[in-house]
């Protein structure tokens, strides 16, 4: 994994850090290649090392080809302190998302002569431009996500409860492969579908209503994320239209998705379809988000984004329409920004029906 190292030196020298801390498990994932529990990453221009613990020593160094691997004690300050100082660094970066306050007010006591630099979603501008190997990991979470869907049709049928959609689902999705949930699974029947994460209850589906089920695999960390909404019978004439103005809207926006346009503008053109139905008040603030390591990375397709998408970008477009005591339709696909324009790597259809 050193040859990540290097951009992220670069990403180092450009903030004026001689020294970096990293502590979440993605960065860790992504940056020295371990996939153990616990681990600290202590990087400057120099040195690359992993604290771990005994129950890991062997693992990391398996997996963490190029770092020196330190293994700390049942107190794992003294051997943080002590790596901390071994950058002989001056200004050491560290993650905000990832750290508690607790943690960070202990390793600045420890070693006090380090100005620690807060550095939030930190690595993630790193890691939002997918490389080939995560392309393929992340296409191979969204398949298993497809194809666990298309099994589930045929098993729903109006009076299962939505607990119940979602134990057979995720099943379905443990039978194709999938390491896990990506995060707890929505499933949002009749007006529990206008609450944007209404996760399964016991309440039954009835025909006549729509269901919201979102939903993500997982394959070597890396997430999928979907959502369909499902239509049982026939829908009242309102969740109808809802239904049709959110598939304009997706529709547009992976039409609009290319190099060089801003997260900001893509959300733009998907505001203007629910603008121009009058439904805009009934919208959230966002688009859509990056998937990898993290189900929720950069880019943020959210209201105002100024970041530019660049080729290798994968991130979901899901619009969503949520009107209160009536009911709420999202539709989520997963794409990637190709030096042509875009490429969808959801495969399964979006209109999908329950009988
Ligand atoms: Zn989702
Ligand atoms: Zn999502």
């Amino acid at each position: 994994m050193t040859e990540r190292l290097n951009p992220l030196r670069q990403w180092m020298k450009e903030r004026e850090l001689d020294g970096l801390y990293l502590a979440s498990k993605e960065n860790r994932r992504y940056f020295s290649g371990f996939i153990g529990s616990n681990g600290h990453l202590f990087l400057s221009a120099d040195a690359a090392v992993l604290v771990t613990d005994p129950r890991y020593t062997q693992q990391a160094e398996e997996e963490a080809a190029g770092w020196r691997i330190a293994t700390h004690g049942l107190d794992p300050m003294p051997t943080l302190r002590e790596e901390a100082r071994g950058l002989r660094a001056k200004r050491i970066g560290f993650e905000t998302d990832h750290l508690t306050d607790g943690a960070i007010t202990r390793l600045r006591a420890a070693v006090p002569e380090v100005e620690w630099v807060p550095m939030p979603d930190y690595g993630l501008t790193l890691r939002a431009v997918k490389d080939e190997g995560e392309v393929a990991c992340i296409r191979r979470a969204v398949a298993m996500g497809d194809r666990a869907l298309m099994r589930l049709l045929p098993r729903l049928s109006p009076g299962m409860t939505e607990r119940e959609i979602q134990m057979e689902l995720e099943y379905l999705l443990a039978k194709e492969g999938s390491e896990g949930v990506a995060f707890d699974t929505i499933v949002a029947s009749g007006p529990r579908s206008a609450l944007p994460h209404g996760t399964a209850t016991d309440r039954p589906i009835r025909s006549g209503e729509m269901v919201v089920v979102d939903f993500g695999a997982v394959y070597r960390g890396y997430h999928g994320d979907m959502t369909r909404t499902l239509r049982v019978g026939e829908p009242e004439p309102d969740l109808h239209r809802l239904d049709e103005v959110v598939h304009e809207a997706l529709e547009e926006a992976v039409r609009a998705v290319r190099p060089g346009i801003t997260a900001g503008e893509l959300d733009r053109v998907h505001r203007r379809v629910f603008e121009a139905a009058g439904l805009e008040r009934y919208s959230l603030r966002g688009l859509g988000h990056g998937v990898g390591l993290h189900i929720h990375e950069r880019p943020r397709v959210v209201i105002g984004s100024e970041e530019i998408l660049v080729p290798g970008m994968i991130f979901t477009l899901e619009p969503g329409l949520y009107v209160p005591g009536v009911g709420g339709v999202r539709i989520e696909d997963v794409v990637r920004v190709t030096e042509e324009g875009v490429e969808v790597l959801t495969q399964c259809p979006r209109r999908l029906q329950i009988h």
